[in-house]
């Protein structure tokens, strides 16, 4: 009995298809960094691989993992290569980098025997991470393209305010990108997941799908459910004990919180060092039985504590955390955070447990 992250590869596909049906003029590149949110890059990359078109990664030993599991599309490192070793990696294992920085011309310039390879350009358009300046992207492009090493480009830049459909800086950022590239014949891609759902007009050649494809919703105003996305992780844990606590009685660490009323507490085997938040607030909620159960009193490494008043519970039974039924997004706002944190928080010893269409495990 133990913290199962059960992940439904059915859904995820069924998100991958809907990005396909939202911008169908685009093609798709499925964001799989930081282990595909947390869900098992390789699993994922595998039940994507007939759906999309490429895979973006954050740093070169997340590309050469999925090459290493035999994963055959087109894989972009988005943060490209920082060091002559990581340059090689990239030629070794056909790795697309992507050059932001001086710094990475520079390496490829003293690197001139590495083999011709497919580049992306980053341009910053106003988030201020990584980028070359959009103003004069033309002339950069021509640059980078003047460079042996370099046998195709395509440019991106990234969105910093998408999740809010009311924000200006969005169209702000896709103006100067497309002002910067005009009359430049190179592929584009600016959206993310959110720019996918609020910003048609970013879709461009490549959309970048990441949080979406695992049925969360990055935007600030819409849940999953109402954009029509399935959750993909459902993490669950066990009922380790069922305890009567009388009126008064606190628990757990700092004893913050103190029973209202003779009461039945059940106790949750999962905890921070399972990735569930400990700052989950007040309004905090586990579900049992299709019923959301109060979480009380602090969450500690791992366990945690839940009302069990207006349920008949039984050691074992399995409390989802959040998942089927219990939308990450809305674990993450009592937590005060985004759902992002939590899919990518699940720690190494959560066992990932894959569903496919055959309704079997594996
Ligand atoms: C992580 C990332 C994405 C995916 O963002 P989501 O909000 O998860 O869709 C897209 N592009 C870049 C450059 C990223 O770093």
């Amino acid at each position: 009995m133990s913290v199962l992250a059960e992940i439904d590869l059915d859904a995820l596909r069924h998100n991958a298809m809907l990005v396909r049906q939202i911008a169908s003029g685009s093609r798709i590149m499925a964001v799989v960094k930081s282990m595909a949110y947390g869900h098992g890059a390789v699993p994922v990359a595998r039940a994507l691989e007939s759906v999309v078109d490429a895979f973006a990664v954050a740093r070169v030993s997340e590309g050469v993992e999925l090459r290493a599991a035999n994963v055959r599309l087109p894989i972009v490192v988005l943060e490209g290569p920082g060091s002559a070793e990581e340059l090689a990696l990239c030629a070794d294992f056909a790795l697309q980098a992507t050059l932001h920085h001086p710094s990475q011309l520079a390496l490829l310039r003293e690197n001139s025997a590495v083999p011709a390879m497919d580049y992306w350009l980053k341009f910053d358009t106003g988030m201020h991470r990584l980028g070359f300046p959009a103003a004069y992207a033309a002339e950069r492009v021509a640059q980078v393209l003047g460079m042996s090493q370099v046998a195709s480009l395509a440019c991106m830049t990234h969105l910093a305010c998408a999740d809010d459909p009311g924000d200006a800086m969005t169209r702000r950022q896709w103006q100067r990108f497309a002002d910067g590239l005009a009359d430049t014949p190179v592929q584009k891609s600016v959206a993310n997941s959110a720019g996918i759902l609020a910003w048609p007009e970013t879709h461009a050649d490549w959309v970048r799908p990441g949080l979406m494809l695992y049925g969360a919703s990055p935007l600030i105003s819409r849940g999953a459910r109402e954009l029509g996305l399935q959750p993909v992780m459902t993490l669950s844990a066990p009922l380790l004990a069922i305890n009567d606590v009388p009126a008064g009685e606190s628990v757990g660490y700092g004893a913050t919180w103190r029973a209202p009323e003779a009461m039945r507490l059940g106790v949750v085997g999962v905890g921070y060092g399972d990735g569930y938040p400990r700052q989950i607030g007040e309004e905090g909620k586990v579900l049992l039985q299709g019923k959301l159960l109060p979480v009380v009193g602090r969450v500690s490494m791992d366990m945690l504590t839940v009302d069990l008043r207006g349920v008949h519970a039984s050691v074992g039974d399995r409390v989802t955390l959040w998942g089927q039924g219990l939308p990450v997004d809305e674990v993450a706002g009592w937590a005060g955070t985004i759902p992002y944190t939590l899919l990518c928080g699940v720690t190494a010893r959560v066992e990932r447990r894959y569903r496919i269409t055959d309704g079997q495990s594996r």
